[in-house]
């Protein structure tokens, strides 16, 4: 049975783990290592496990540990070659990922990673590159999109393929436009290349999903610029103007920033 985990979503850090019986990878390493050893613990999952990591982008919230997991668990790092650029220069980054463990994902291509088909695909954010992910295992297409300034149609493609899918629902756009953040700030976050306000979360939802998608989890949500309640509200209020049923026609969740989830059992 496939597992997932969130152990960590928004700018204090990410990181999710997605595992079978017998071969596990990570996505992101963005909190710290001995937080991921506990959780770990917690949930009986031996670190020594995991065989591939995965990298979305070169931010501090999603790299922060990568290098020092890497090599403590001799793990290959998988990510474009902007991205494993990015994490080199990154000065927040104090251990970086040994060249031998730098392994080259090009956009657009599906390459076979133990037992998980991996597509990596473009997606518009600030960093030196983004990408989200297509994840084939097991009969699951698994999907994860975070960081998000804007739906393109490579997104809006990989909605439609997601049984299941980790989509970024970062700011309610009053909140943000009301709130404390700096005028050059808030331009950032509501730019093409920043981070998908709930509404346009909710719309690339109702207008890509197809009927195969079981399960949604809203990620990355801002502290200062959101709720948890509030973004569920927002997405299921557009999901049901389509006529979509959250809790019905398909779960919708939102992942808590420092708080780790359950394990979920995802199939087909
Ligand atoms: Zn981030
Ligand atoms: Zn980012």
């Amino acid at each position: 049975m496939l597992k997932f985990i969130s152990f960590g979503s928004g700018s204090s850090g990410n990181c999710y783990y997605l595992g079978t019986a017998t071969d596990a990878l990570m996505i992101d390493i963005g909190i710290g290592l001995r937080t991921l050893k506990k959780h770990c613990r917690d949930y009986g999952i031996s670190l020594s496990d995991v065989k591939h990591v995965l990298i979305t982008h070169d931010h501090a919230d999603h790299i922060k540990s990568v290098g020092s997991f890497s090599h403590d668990y001799t793990l290959p790092v998988y990510a474009t070659p902007k991205v494993h650029a990015g994490i080199d220069h990154n000065y927040c980054i104090t251990r970086k990922v040994a060249d031998d463990m730098k392994m080259m994902l090009t956009v657009g291509e599906e390459v076979q990673i133990g037992e998980f088909l991996v597509r990596p695909f473009m997606v518009p954010h600030d960093a030196s590159e983004n990408v989200g992910y297509e994840i084939h295992v097991e009969g699951v297409n698994f999907v994860i999109i975070t960081d998000v300034g804007c739906i393109t149609d490579d997104i809006k493609e990989a909605i439609s393929h997601a049984d299941y899918l980790v989509i970024e629902a970062n700011h309610d756009v009053e909140m943000l436009a009301n709130g404390p953040y700096p005028a050059y700030l808030k331009q950032r976050i509501q730019s093409e290349s920043g981070h998908l306000s709930n509404d346009s979360c909710g719309r690339a939802l109702a207008e890509n999903m197809t009927e195969r998608l079981k399960h949604v989890w809203l990620c990355h949500l801002s502290e200062e610029n959101n709720h948890p309640e509030l973004a569920r509200k927002t997405v299921e209020s557009i999901l049901r103007s389509y006529g979509i049923i959250p809790g019905k026609d398909m779960e919708l969740e939102v992942l808590r920033r420092t708080m780790p989830t359950g394990m979920y059992e995802l199939s087909i």
